[in-house]
């Protein structure tokens, strides 16, 4: 009997334990060396506000974004939000913004065995190349921001980048296969909290990596307004921070080791 009671309370923390070394255990490291400061706008799933007004709004500023598409979301209809269609995928990709990868499923990638996850990404990428054949998907986002080592390993040796939810700077020795980023989510930051985590990156000469879904008035709980979208844009720009796309991001951020190799 005792194992049976043991047994269910074993399992949470042994998988609590298993997320902590997935975000914490750096695999895939580099030292990062950009010339100037960086920051990336990333959204997720991705809602059509965020391939409409999240666009836009980097667009004006002169910048571009990176939306991690899942293939399985395409086109559909939740109760809060609506995702982004085949079209408004096309259309991102065509003006410049980076498609990236989500999974297909948009399952926890810590639930899916080797083989099923090798599956999901390269449907992921079937689906999108069939919508456009120049999409061509360089760089991962965690459904979930959650991951296993195992799944961990086995993303980052594929991608250029696999991005987390973890708040932080990319700077100095970084890790390719957890990418620390910032919630831009009226539920979690305000204009004057992301306006210091791009000091402390301008400051640091890093990395930063905002995320978000919806772009609208009224957004789902993890989506954010438009407003504030437009003053951590601002901001970076402010700041003399680069907005780029995670793909233009990692070139420069190996800028200064080849600089230094030449
Ligand atoms: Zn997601």
């Amino acid at each position: 009997m005792t194992g049976t009671v043991q047994a269910p309370m074993r399992e949470p923390l042994q998988r609590r334990l298993a997320r902590l070394a997935a975000r914490t255990i750096r695999t895939r490291t580099a030292q990062a060396r950009p010339h100037a400061p960086l920051v990336s706008f990333t959204f997720d799933d991705i809602p059509d506000s965020a391939a409409e007004r999240g666009a836009a709004i980097l667009e004006e500023a002169g910048g571009s974004g990176t939306f991690y598409v899942a293939g399985s979301l395409v086109g559909a209809v939740e109760p809060t939000r609506r995702l982004a269609s085949r079209d408004q995928c096309r259309d991102l990709h065509r003006r410049g913004h980076e498609i990236g990868c989500h999974t297909f499923s948009h399952r926890a990638v810590s639930e899916l065995g080797r083989a099923t996850l090798a599956n999901d990404i390269a449907k992921n990428a079937g689906f999108l190349g069939e919508i456009d054949p120049g999409i061509a998907l360089v760089n991962f986002a965690y459904p979930f921001n959650t991951t296993s080592l195992r799944a961990k390993r086995q993303l980052e040796a594929h991608y250029a980048s696999c991005r987390g939810g973890v708040p932080g700077i990319n700077a100095g020795r970084i890790d390719l296969g957890f990418l620390r980023a910032v919630e831009l989510a009226d539920a979690c930051i305000d204009a004057e909290t992301a306006r210091s985590w791009i000091a402390r990156a301008v400051e640091a000469r890093g990395w930063l990596v905002f995320f978000s879904h919806g772009i609208s008035e009224r957004p789902e709980p993890w989506g954010c307004h438009p407003d504030l979208l437009r003053a951590a844009v601002s901001e970076a720009r402010r700041q003399g921070a680069a907005i780029v796309t995670m793909r233009d991001a990692l070139r420069q951020v190996f800028a200064g080791d080849r600089a230094l190799a030449s």
